[in-house]
């Protein structure tokens, strides 16, 4: 009997990191197709960075020249189906993708998944002719009965598709029993050998039981959440470090809820550990991390991140995240006192935030001494209850990916820029070194807080933008002029000869 092909595609900008989500939904059709007669292809597509703005810095880009070449590579192989894992940094180069394909081969169903998807499934079947089905919420089963191809489509749950123009929507599906799930490493998909240096994806659940206004993987399916047995787990990392790969990131928001379940994962990755890299979230605003679970974390090969996201209680309350600043300090303070590496993520433009609470996070922030502070303006996802609610709190956003938000009731477009250049500013002197003597040195001696020098220098002209416009000694000349000025300000003129020399030195 013929074969029959369905290929399975991933278009990333990330060089060096093997997403799981393809070989995860191929692995799980292997373990129970029937229809031996089908072949599963996988496509892993690494293309290069849109050049748009920073905004768009891990979106994929492609020439005419590369849709053509990888479209006739896929069609070539003359798959019945092509199924495309979305997300929102990937799905408009999906989408060109698809719709090359589509015109090379009218016959060939193309299929959409994931979280991009799953929350625009109407509205891609309606604006986008390629697309024939959108899978909602977890592939792997509907993927499953499509390629099968033994179930009439009206009977097949967790879908969406066209017919004769119509859209339809199935009923969605019952959660997944995640026992049943293979994964995608151990039954061999993913050579290791040749992919050595990435950094690779696990994951140890599904779904998150809290209700964050700006976050989608709490909807529908992933409203609840399951765990992956830990033994499964343990065979994962337990083969990861075996093959010594460089890095392993665990997707789970929160990996450390269950405190004895997270300790028996770590123990066992540093038992077995060879200069492997973890990269961890971990939840630290909500509940106590345990002495023997921060012993565990503060492991020199483990990356910490810690969303708080915001910090003021209006915002909070709003954004419908827990938050327990008391817990937050007390869990920081161990994660400190144990030298463990941790980065704290903030979002800026959260309806009830103004631009003085994104200071406030800043000051607050660094009083932590984290290896890193990371910002990012607040995005519309699909799905989320923001998006539903948008007009209630003032929010404008584009309405193509990434939906980076214009303002909000509480943040003007003009306080967005203002935040985001300080965050800009900030992220230069705290991770590059940039004047990191001087501006330290301010902040101890005239107790000034941190964000508020920074402000000074961008509104003296020191800005990343214009940085490269001046020479060596013109921004010397400058900055001096501006701590001087900092310094009269605050009667503290005598201090002048310090900060003169560690100026000089502190410009990369
Ligand atoms: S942001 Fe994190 S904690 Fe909040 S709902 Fe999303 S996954 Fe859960």
């Amino acid at each position: 009997m013929k074969t029959k092909n369905a290929t399975l595609v991933y278009i990333s900008t990330i060089e060096k990191e093997i997403h799981p989500a393809i070989y995860g939904i191929k692995a799980y059709a292997l373990k129970y197709i029937q229809d031996k007669n089908i072949q599963i292809l996988t496509k892993s597509i690494r293309a290069k960075h849109s050049t748009q703005s920073s905004r768009y810095a891990l979106y994929p880009s492609f020439s005419p020249q590369e849709v053509q070449k990888i479209g006739m590579s896929i069609v070539r192989q003359h798959p019945i189906y092509v199924g495309f894992s979305t997300y929102v940094w990937n799905v408009e180069a999906t989408l060109l993708l698809a719709q090359y394909i589509k015109n090379l081969d009218p016959n060939i169903t193309i299929i959409l998944g994931g979280a991009e998807a799953t929350y625009n499934a109407k509205k891609i079947l309606s604006k986008e002719k390629c697309v024939d089905v959108v899978v909602l919420d977890e592939g792997e089963l509907p993927f499953l009965d499509l390629i099968e191809g033994k179930k009439p489509i009206q009977t097949i749950q967790g879908i969406m598709y066209k017919n004769k123009g119509k859209i339809i929507h199935n009923p969605h599906r019952n959660i997944l029993d995640l026992t049943t799930v293979p994964s995608s490493y151990l039954v061999g998909l993913i050579d290791l050998k040749k992919e050595k240096k990435s950094a690779f994806i696990i994951e140890t659940s599904r779904g998150c039981p809290f209700k964050c206004a700006y976050c989608s993987y709490n909807i529908n399916n992933y409203a609840k959440l399951r765990l992956f047995p830990v033994e499964r787990v343990e065979k994962e990392l337990a083969y990861l470090l075996r093959n010594k790969v460089n890095a392993i990131h665990v997707v789970d928001d929160n990996f450390n809820i269950y405190d004895l379940r997270a300790q028996r994962i770590l123990k066992m990755f540093i038992k077995d550990n060879n200069n492997t890299h973890l990269e961890l979230f971990i939840r630290a605003d909500a509940w106590q991390i345990s002495e023997q679970l921060g012993n565990l974390l503060a492991n020199p090969y483990i990356h910490l991140t810690i969303g708080v996201q915001a910090l003021k209680k209006e915002t909070l309350k709003i954004t419908q995240r827990i938050h327990k600043r008391h817990i937050l300090e007390q869990n920081l303070y161990l994660l400190n006192q144990l030298k463990a590496n941790y980065t704290l993520q903030f979002i800026i433009g959260l309806p009830g935030d103004t631009y003085k609470d994104i200071k406030n996070d800043i000051n607050w922030a660094y009083s932590f001494h984290p290896q890193y502070i990371h910002l990012q303006t607040l995005r519309i996802n699909p799905g989320t209850l923001f998006e539903r609610e948008a007009h209630k709190f003032g929010i404008t956003y584009e309405k193509k990916p990434p939906y980076v938000i214009n303002k909000t009731y509480s943040m003007t477009a003009k306080d967005l820029k203002k935040s985001e250049e300080l965050n800009i500013m900030f992220k230069l002197f705290y991770e590059t070194g940039f004047l990191k003597k001087t501006i330290n040195q301010l902040h101890l001696n005239l107790s000034l807080p941190i964000s508020n020098i920074i402000e000074e220098l961008i509104l003296a002209g020191i800005k990343p933008v214009t940085l490269f416009m001046f020479d060596k000694k013109s921004l010397i000349f400058l900055i001096r002029n501006k701590i001087k000025k900092i310094l009269l300000k605050n009667n503290q003129k005598k201090q002048w000869p310090l900060f003169e020399v560690l100026i000089n030195t502190d410009i990369i």
